[in-house]
């Protein structure tokens, strides 16, 4: 309705804001989120209550309890503007990481990292080289900076360490690896990782994406190749294992004079006083992270087993969602929604006939499964 109006109202300028619009604006592609409760349920007359979300990778345990306690008491000190440096946070997180304090930069999001990473580093001309399928967000950042995108099919849903080393060049001023990805879940081993970094050349930045590491028995380790000088950025998030995707923060550990860079193109304020309140008591909260690992693995476990009872197919999964190929994903996803239980087709990445589903809680997956039995027509 208010679009109409605004569009009507414009109707009679001879020049328009897309006339006026950076053209890369218009080639920019558009993310397409998980969507949100309230919406699906608005949408198929839901109780917003009674519907589940497992489309985002949220943790379906909830906020850190520790966290949700130190932003309640701190609320009233939301007149105040945040500490731009981060300091807190910054000092526990260094322990934490056994790193420098000045080796972190921290975003809203990990995603906000990924942008300073382009806005620091990125010029037109420049190659990224990234999986074909990999986290859309590198893909984003880079045309958004006038750089190509390099895209390197995975192999077996897996990146193709040895395929995105022959894409390297002259003008490659970054390399983008998750670990595990997203959206296949799929890991590289930390040995081959290591070759791949050690074999890159000076000119080139190596991104690691751990949003997931938390959740790993034995992530690869690039500290020690930091601390030699070579050229790593790695980004972690909060919004996965501790619960505070709501909060937007995330971080980046690299080196000090990367770090340093990083900082420079960073909005003053871009870490909300919340999200640090509740990032620095969820560091502490270890039963809580613990708790997580543990129901996501069950939740895995729980999953699969129905996948291999029923002979659908799936991506073996290092993180807290799974592929899951479900014939016509467009039609199970919407089949899905109508009884309350949304999640994530797959399309957008070119995996039509697959459904990324976020690992719930125990009943959130038992209701997921029955949902799926009932759209694949099984009795
Ligand atoms: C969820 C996710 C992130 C985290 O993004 P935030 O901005 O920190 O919420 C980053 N990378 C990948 C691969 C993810 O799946």
């Amino acid at each position: 309705m208010r679009g109409l109006l605004l569009k009507s109202k414009m109707s009679t300028a001879k020049i328009s804001y897309t006339d006026l619009v950076n053209p890369i604006v218009l080639k920019q592609p558009v993310y397409e989120p998980g969507k949100p409760i309230e919406l699906v349920a608005r949408e198929f007359g839901l109780d917003p209550d009674e519907t589940i979300k497992l489309a985002s990778n949220e943790n379906p345990l909830g906020v850190s309890p520790q966290a949700l306690e130190a932003v309640r008491g701190f609320l009233n000190r939301s007149y105040l503007y945040p500490d731009g440096g981060c300091y807190l946070l910054r000092q526990k997180l260094s322990q934490k990481m056994g790193l420098e304090p000045e080796q972190l930069v921290f975003g809203n999001g990990s995603n906000e990292v990924m942008e300073l990473i382009g806005h620091a580093f990125f010029q037109p001309g420049d190659e990224v080289v990234m999986g074909e399928q990999a986290f859309i967000v590198y893909k984003l950042v880079t045309l958004l900076f006038q750089a190509t995108p390099i895209e390197v099919p995975l192999v077996d849903f897996t990146h193709d360490l040895k395929a995105m080393r022959e894409a390297i060049t002259g003008r490659t001023k970054a390399v983008c690896l998750p670990c595990p990805n997203n959206p296949t879940g799929t890991l590289n081993p930390a040995d081959e990782v290591l070759e791949f970094v050690r074999s890159l050349p000076e000119h080139v930045i190596f991104v690691l994406d751990e949003a997931y590491a938390e959740y790993l028995e034995d992530p690869v380790d690039l500290r020690s190749l930091i601390a030699e000088g070579r050229k790593i950025i790695c980004t972690r998030t909060f919004s996965k294992i501790y619960g505070l995707a709501g909060f937007r923060i995330g971080y980046g550990y690299c080196s000090a004079e990367c770090a340093t860079l990083l900082n420079r193109v960073r909005e003053p304020f871009n870490v909300n006083a919340i999200a640090q309140v509740a990032a620095v008591a969820a560091l502490d909260d270890e039963d809580f992270v613990e708790a997580s690992r543990r129901c996501n693995k069950a939740g895995l476990t729980q999953i699969i087993d129905f996948c291999k009872g029923r002979q659908i197919s799936y991506v073996p999964s290092c993180g807290n969602f799974i592929l899951v190929q479900v014939g016509d994903g467009a039609r199970v996803f919407q089949s899905l929604q109508e009884v309350g239980v949304i999640v994530r087709p797959m399309a957008p990445y070119g995996f039509p006939d697959y459904l990324r589903i976020s690992i719930g809680t125990g009943s959130q997956n038992l209701r997921m499964i029955e949902a799926l039995q009932n759209a694949l027509g099984f009795s």
